[in-house]
């Protein structure tokens, strides 16, 4: 095991709760004082720069009138124009925008992207919508957001319950606003629309990349390796193939209706054919179906949430048994699960530098729409591999620097660069 991971010691987090945005200011509170960040900048970038609430009516296929709660927060934009997801979820609050467009300003710090960060979405169910009434939801929420989104101010992009579609109605509702074809107001577009080659999979290919040079650094070859994979959708599925294309062994694998396991493997070529015909793992017949909470605690090299947050923590942090933890999603870990892990020598690959692959293509996109130029699948992918190599390089050296984890050596390089840009800029009076 690496020598900070082993002899890491940090302040037991002072909240008890575990909310996304406490769990993320607990972690900059931590790099905060180990760099002596001055306090005027503490207090900076701990607000969010903009937090937007938008009420969006709908006329549904029924005739009915409906309300829907419409978010966008923008942390900060110190380092370019915010940059962050859109999620459409039942559950979403303002907290967790919050902490999700703080750590979206972290990720392309880390990633070194000229962008700031912010987050949005809908409080709906879109499971219970009709695709008419879906795209009248994203049309709406984007003309109310006029004056917040643009190409030079605020790019959104999918994320939770989103994808190519919802990204084009907002890029053609922004475009018809702006009486011209505005592709770089928005990323993760279709292809035939200015979206970029190898977006959709530039999140998993990160992760993979991340895990990669995890298990080298641990003296692991990939093909001796276990993996367990919690999520199939866009991340959890291109990272399982991906590692299984470099020879690891996965065992165990779940979607939202459970999680199944394997002691000799998926393969996942397979398993991605079947999720086509049947729209979900659970039922595949060679395999065990096991609990979520079992999942999290198999014995395995490398564990892999890639669902949703809040899903090690206090509770289970203990009973995982893993070498690796490569957060495929945002905020899976909790702050409060950081030094259990730590103390059980996990090398956990920070969520904010783990899954950064997909705002680097991201990155690549806007860059490609305002050139009016596209680059081959190979340039993206090319290109990606080594600002995903760079980045676990610099926070590798960081957290060996401070001796510190790798989570918090990736906030102590994002807090040094937003806070010096800062400087530099000055305050506008
Ligand atoms: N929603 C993704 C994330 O959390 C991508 C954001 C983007 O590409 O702007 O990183």
């Amino acid at each position: 095991m690496n020598s900070f991971a082993s002899h890491y010691k940090e302040p037991a987090p002072i909240l008890d709760k575990e909310n996304p945005f406490e769990s993320m200011m607990e972690r900059f509170e931590i790099a905060a004082k180990i760099i002596g960040l001055d306090q005027g900048l503490y207090n900076y970038l701990k607000a969010p720069t903009k937090q937007v609430i938008t009420s969006i009516p709908i006329t549904m296929d029924n005739g009915t009138l409906e309300i829907f709660e419409g978010y966008r927060v923008i942390h900060n934009n110190v380092l370019g124009p915010s940059k962050g997801g859109i999620r459409f979820a039942p559950d979403i609050s303002l907290d967790e925008m919050k902490a999700l467009a703080a750590w979206m300003t972290w990720k392309c710090a880390i990633v070194n992207i000229p962008f700031g960060g912010a987050k949005g979405g809908i409080k709906c169910d879109p499971s219970l919508l009709s695709q008419a009434e879906l795209e009248r939801l994203t049309r709406r929420f984007t003309s109310n957001l006029l004056d917040v989104f643009g190409p030079d101010r605020d790019i959104p992009a999918p994320d939770m319950n989103t994808n190519e579609q919802t990204m084009a109605w907002i890029m053609d509702t922004y475009s018809m606003h702006s009486k011209r074809t505005e592709t770089a107001v928005v990323t993760g577009k279709p292809s035939l629309i200015g979206g970029s080659l190898g977006r959709r999979e530039a999140t998993g290919r990160g992760v993979t990349s991340v895990v990669l040079g995890a298990l080298h650094k641990l003296g692991i070859k990939p093909n001796d390796s276990i993996a367990v994979i919690q999520g199939f959708g866009n991340v959890g599925s291109v990272t399982a193939q991906a590692l299984y294309e470099q020879g690891v062994k996965i065992v165990g694998l779940s979607d939202v209706n459970g999680a199944i396991y394997n002691s000799k493997g998926f393969n996942i070529n397979e398993m991605i054919d079947h999720v086509e015909r049947h729209k979900t793992l659970i039922d595949y017949q060679n395999a065990e179906s096991i609990t979520n909470e079992e999942l999290l605690e198999l014995q395995c090299d490398v564990l892999i949430p890639a669902a949703k947050e809040d899903q090690i923590t206090s509770k289970n942090a203990k009973k995982v048994k893993c070498k690796i933890i490569a957060e495929g999603a945002n905020g899976p870990t909790t702050a409060k699960a950081d030094p259990i892990l730590q103390s059980n020598g996990i090398l956990v690959i920070p969520d904010i530098l783990a899954n950064a692959g997909g705002v680097t293509v991201s990155y690549f996109e806007w860059v490609q729409d305002r050139m009016g130029y596209f680059w081959t699948l190979d340039r993206v992918n090319r290109r990606l591999d080594r600002m995903m190599h760079e980045a676990f390089t610099n926070v590798y050296k960081s957290a060996e620097k401070h001796n510190v984890s790798l989570r918090i050596g990736a906030y102590i390089i994002a807090i040094e660069k937003v806070a010096q840009t800062l400087k530099l800029r000055g305050i506008y009076a």
